[in-house]
């Protein structure tokens, strides 16, 4: 097969975990070639929340890995050079419109509260009320996570992109990976495009987002991703009245509100359907009663690519040297943590960060199989 590039390292998947990752690597000084089969900027990083943080993601480990990423964010922004709308002074509440959903968010507090990173506490409903004039007179009360907050997922996405290409990596959009060349070790020599050519690298970076499953079997490996459709809708803009962050619904600076969402297991469906809409308008209403003034005017969806274990995949694959994987839910949160996990080991051969229980090989040895 024909070469038609040569570099350090190729990146798969031009999300937010890709960008990120390739623009960690080009900055620490390696030659990279980031590929996507559509365009850098087109997959899920550009259909989702936007929310950046820990909050009730278990087991602990896992939020800690979270927060430490959310800290991240401000040095990778000044990095990057242009600003992403990143809002991290505000905190970010769970509503709790019932008792049962205070009782649960509070036991759920109790298990996080075994973290010495955690500051998460439950609010009364005035206070609530002060930060979040918006907010419906029927809650009960709300969670409130002072390390949480989010950002605009299109500009992070569109920054990202330019400062890949500010940092010299190379993107070659049209460019699926259909294949690799391995060595006689099982290294990664090479990664095949539309069947057609070569890349040769000794390095390759699976961050292909939900389809990080199919680029794995490429080289033989299982992971454990699985596609959850999501679907959002977005209001005409209304006066600023929820300037913090909620799950499943935010108001951004332009007024819009961002209202989410649903799991739904349905393949790689992207449609979109009037059930979901029905159903996320009816709750954001009862959360934010202005909500049933508005028109909607946009409704999209993206895919979680989510694990059994709930938990992301990030690290090296041992047995195919060269061959490193970081995918699964959450990406804007842990794009920073991406990028500096996978730029260390490529460029140090080891990271100082904890990422032993992200092994992307658990999921055979829980099966007790390779394939
Ligand atoms: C409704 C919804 C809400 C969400 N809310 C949040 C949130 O609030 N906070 C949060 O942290 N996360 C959230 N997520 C999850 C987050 O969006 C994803 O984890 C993140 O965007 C994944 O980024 P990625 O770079 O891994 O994948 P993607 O952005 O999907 O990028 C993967 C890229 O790989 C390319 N690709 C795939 N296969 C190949 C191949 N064979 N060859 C070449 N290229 C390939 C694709 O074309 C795609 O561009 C949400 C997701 C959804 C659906």
């Amino acid at each position: 097969m024909q070469t038609r590039h040569e570099t350090e390292v190729v990146v798969i998947g031009g999300g937010v975990v890709g960008c990120s990752i390739a623009f960690w690597l080009a900055k620490r000084g390696k030659d990279v070639i980031l590929v996507d089969m559509n365009a850098p900027g087109t997959g899920t990083s550009v259909a989702c929340s936007g929310l950046i943080g820990g909050t009730f993601k278990f087991p602990n480990f896992y939020m800690e890995l979270s927060i430490r990423s959310a800290y991240m964010y401000p040095k990778m922004v000044e990095e990057l050079g242009e600003e992403i709308g990143l809002r991290q002074d505000r905190g970010f509440l769970s509503l709790c419109l019932t008792e049962e959903t205070y009782k649960e968010y509070s036991s759920l507090r109790e298990e996080h509260l075994k973290s010495p990173v955690y500051r998460g506490r439950m609010m009364a409903p005035r206070e609530v009320w002060e930060i979040q004039p918006g907010v419906s007179r029927e809650i009960v009360g709300a969670h409130y996570n002072p390390d949480d907050g989010d950002c605009e997922v299109l500009r992070l996405m569109y920054v990202l992109i330019r400062a890949c290409q500010r940092v010299g990596v190379r993107m070659l959009r049209d460019a699926a990976v259909t294949g690799f060349a391995l060595g006689g070790d099982n290294r990664v020599e090479g990664v095949v495009i539309n069947h057609d050519y070569l890349i040769r690298a000794p390095n390759a970076v699976n961050a292909a987002g939900v389809w990080a499953t199919e680029v794995a079997k490429m080289v033989g490996v299982t992971i454990d991703l699985y596609p959850d459709r999501g679907q959002l809708l977005i209001t005409e803009p209304a006066p600023m009245i929820c300037p913090t962050p909620m799950n499943s619904l935010k108001q951004v600076r332009t007024g819009h509100f961002h209202i989410g969402t649903v799991h739904e297991l349905v393949g790689f469906d992207v449609s979109v359907t009037p059930t979901a809409s029905a159903r996320m308008t009816k709750n954001a209403i009862k959360s934010v009663p202005i909500i049933a003034d508005l028109a909607v005017i946009r409704q999209f969806s993206g895919l979680r690519g989510m694990t059994r274990d709930g938990i992301p995949c990030l690290g090296a694959v041992s047995r195919v040297p060269g061959y490193y994987i970081a995918a699964g839910h959450s990406g804007i949160t842990l794009a920073p943590v991406h990028g500096k996990v996978i730029s260390d080991l490529i460029v140090d051969g080891r990271t100082d960060l904890p990422i032993d229980e992200y092994d992307p090989l658990r999921f055979e040895r829980k099966n007790g199989s390779q394939s």
